[in-house]
């Protein structure tokens, strides 16, 4: 008897446990499987554990071939780091994974979507271990990362509880990233979660000697260095066009700025934009880690002029942007036949969009932005009557991304943890055949770590995991106490936080339309129902269709906070108070507006209690916002993110109390 086959039996003798290796594996009850698989994330699409095998964990080998891509040599790193430490040899009664590229047993992935990503583990044919086969390093890092979920979850006192399992798995989604925001120091996470793709916003500068340079520092920088060790594409940006003003760009060549246009324009039909972004293009691309480039399209034109010269007047200028950023990737190109170009759209190009796409090369990535349409919480589909054309783009064979919120509202942070939301969102997007999806989670990951690990959840796995599923899942994984009452907590406060912050509310207050809300109730022009202004400004009851609906999210709100308080989390306690003030506020104003209109007050009594209920509803938003930021576990500073959405309550109640002493009402 060897010295490993005498321990592993002195153990089994000590607990009493039926299963070593070199034995066969034990059974595992379909709930006992179940409760395993709560913790990968995102759900492989096919999975079923047959059996486990209990080992000491540093008798799990794992074995990869020595010239093996570096992605795989992470992959089998993290493995033997999730068996917590250095592996032995293994060796005759160890459980051995072997990771293995290419080969027969690959070939069936061939058939699966992104099938570069695609992955399959199966028991070892001697039982005593598991084989990992894909096609591509990608497709072993992510066997490799639902065996390191389910790994964990079983590890205890140096002894692994080895799955017995067959997983045949692929996302529906090519790229699953983010932009912006802290994302770059979060990469370990995000892979985890089999994210594989991150922009931030690069540094491109000409100097007065007219050199080029382009950067992206300090914590932005990771995503470039670490990135790739993750299997995290890192793609840096040249910023919306208008905005390069600080570049250098016009004390060099002082004609790009636009003729009589906005300051910093530029003239597009000026062909030293054109040299000028190939140069960038190309000092990024000769960063051995960037293979591909983001351009991101002029913005912010409401209002603005465009170039005045005699080659762009009645021009339509997104076009000619479009042509620009054409000739400058085929000018980089000569130098880097290979180097990729994405081209990120804007609500200034929104009306040009299917005209730009005819002048990028069908090459050419396609990320959909809009400041209004994607930038959106509403649930009115966000590919929809105003983008026929991404669809045609599509299925013309043309890759096309999305650039979502995956918070509340950009621009002011408040909770929102919504499974229903991303899920709709995200089965949207692959339903309607997008390739990628750079969602916004900011301003810090920490905000909407729920909401963000849903997002990858359903880019990978739209039809996996129902919303409720996956609540409990991200309970389990968690450690919360009581994963059911998580998950009945956000079926319920999922479904208020999307129609409250569907409808805009109460962010919508800082725009311009459709006006404060204290004055459309003054002149008795409060929106009716589901009334969304030129279908972008839903404030106060966008995504609020019926009467019914309205009560009924009311009550639910109630029933929200109850269970939060039963759950003893602070974070969604906290989030609780904030939806439920608002949810309080919106039905306080929907009956406000039945009793105060221009001609005054038809029910002083009414109006007395629903004024008071509105103000009461936003103080205890307004209360509980800080103390949701203090709980918020990662926070690291004491920066006070929601003091802009706290300054705006404060507004809100300052207007409508005016108001309700207007009308000789006296409010607490
Ligand atoms: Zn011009």
């Amino acid at each position: 008897m060897t010295a490993l086959r005498y321990l592993i039996l002195l153990a089994v003798g000590m607990n009493g446990l039926s299963v070593s290796a070199g034995l066969p594996p034990a059974a595992v009850s379909d709930s006992d499987a179940r409760a395993w698989i709560h913790h990968t994330t995102p759900l492989p699409k096919e999975i079923r554990i047959t059996g486990q095998v209990e080992v000491p964990a540093d008798q799990v080998a794992v074995r990869v071939s020595n010239d093996a891509d570096p992605l795989i040599q992470q992959a089998a790193k993290e493995l033997r780091e999730a068996l917590g430490g250095p592996e032995s040899a293994g060796g005759a009664d160890g459980f051995t994974i072997t990771l293995q590229l290419g080969g027969s047993e690959a070939e069936k992935l061939k058939q699966c979507k992104n099938a570069d990503q695609a992955y399959r583990i199966e028991p070892a044919a001697n039982r005593t271990g598991l084989h990992c086969v894909a096609i591509g390093p990608r497709g072993l890092y992510y066997a490799s990362k639902t065996l390191q979920q389910l790994v964990k979850a079983r590890l205890r006192d140096g002894r692994a509880v080895m799955p017995v399992l067959r997983v045949t798995d692929w996302p529906d989604m090519a790229d699953r990233g983010l932009w912006g925001g802290d994302h770059s120091l979060h990469l370990r996470w995000m892979s985890d979660r089999k994210m594989n793709y991150g922009e931030h916003i690069s540094s491109c500068r000409i100097d007065k000697d007219k050199r080029c340079s382009v950067h992206l520092g300090d914590y932005k920088r990771r995503l470039i260095d670490e990135g790739p060790i993750y299997g995290i594409q890192p793609v840096p940006v040249i910023l919306h066009l208008e905005q390069l003003k600080g570049s250098g760009m016009f004390e060099v060549y002082p004609d790009l700025q636009g003729k009589d246009a906005t300051d910093g324009v530029i003239c597009f039909s000026n062909p030293k934009i054109v040299d000028l972004l190939a140069e960038w293009l190309v000092l990024w691309g000769k960063e051995p880690a960037v293979a591909e480039v983001d351009i991101w399209m002029s913005e912010n034109m409401y209002g603005k002029q465009g170039c005045q010269c005699e080659r762009c007047t009645g021009q339509d200028l997104s076009v000619l942007e479009a042509r620009a950023i054409a000739k400058a990737y085929a000018k980089a190109r000569q130098q880097l036949p290979a180097l990729g170009l994405r081209v990120l759209s804007s609500e200034a190009t929104e009306q040009s969009n299917p005209q730009v796409l005819k002048e990028l090369p069908p090459e050419v990535k396609f990320w959909y932005y809009h400041s209004l349409f994607t930038y959106n919480t509403s649930r009115t589909p966000m590919i929809g009557k105003f983008q026929p054309y991404l669809i045609d783009a599509i299925k013309g064979g043309r890759w096309v991304g999305v650039c979502p919120n995956l918070v509340a509202y950009v621009g002011m942070w408040q909770p929102m943890t919504s499974a229903t939301f991303i899920h709709g969102r995200m089965n949207e997007f692959v339903g309607k055949g997008l390739s990628g999806l750079i969602g916004y989670a900011v301003p810090r990951l920490y905000c909407c770590w729920f909401n963000t690990e849903a997002a990858a959840e359903w880019t990978w796995n739209a039809q996996g995991r129902t919303t409720r599923e996956f609540a409990l899942s991200y309970a389990v994984r968690q450690g919360y106490p009581d994963p059911e009452k998580f998950a009945d907590w956000s079926e319920i406060m999922g479904e208020v936080s999307w129609d409250v912050y569907g409808s805009s509310f109460p962010a919508g207050e800082l725009r311009d339309q459709p006006g404060k809300l204290a004055d459309l109730l003054r002149n008795g022009k409060l929106p009716e129902l589901g009334y969304v202004l030129w279908d972008v400004y839903g404030i106060p009851f966008g995504d609020f269709k019926t009467e019914e609906q309205l009560n009924r999210r009311f009550d639910e709100a109630a029933r929200g906070l109850q269970l939060a308080k039963e759950l003893g989390l602070d974070e969604y306690l906290h989030e609780s108070l904030v939806v439920q003030g608002y949810m309080n506020a919106i039905k306080a104003l929907y009956e406000l507006g039945r009793v105060v209109g221009a001609d005054g007050v038809t029910d002083k009594a009414a109006a007395t209690r629903w004024f008071q209920a509105y103000v009461d509803g936003l103080k205890q938003a307004r209360e509980h916002l800080p103390a949701w930021e203090k709980t918020l576990p990662g926070k690291r500073s004491d920066e006070n993110l929601v003091q802009r959405a706290v300054d705006l309550l404060g507004d809100m109640s300052a207007g409508m109390t005016a108001l309700a002493g207007g009308l000789g009402i006296e409010l607490k």
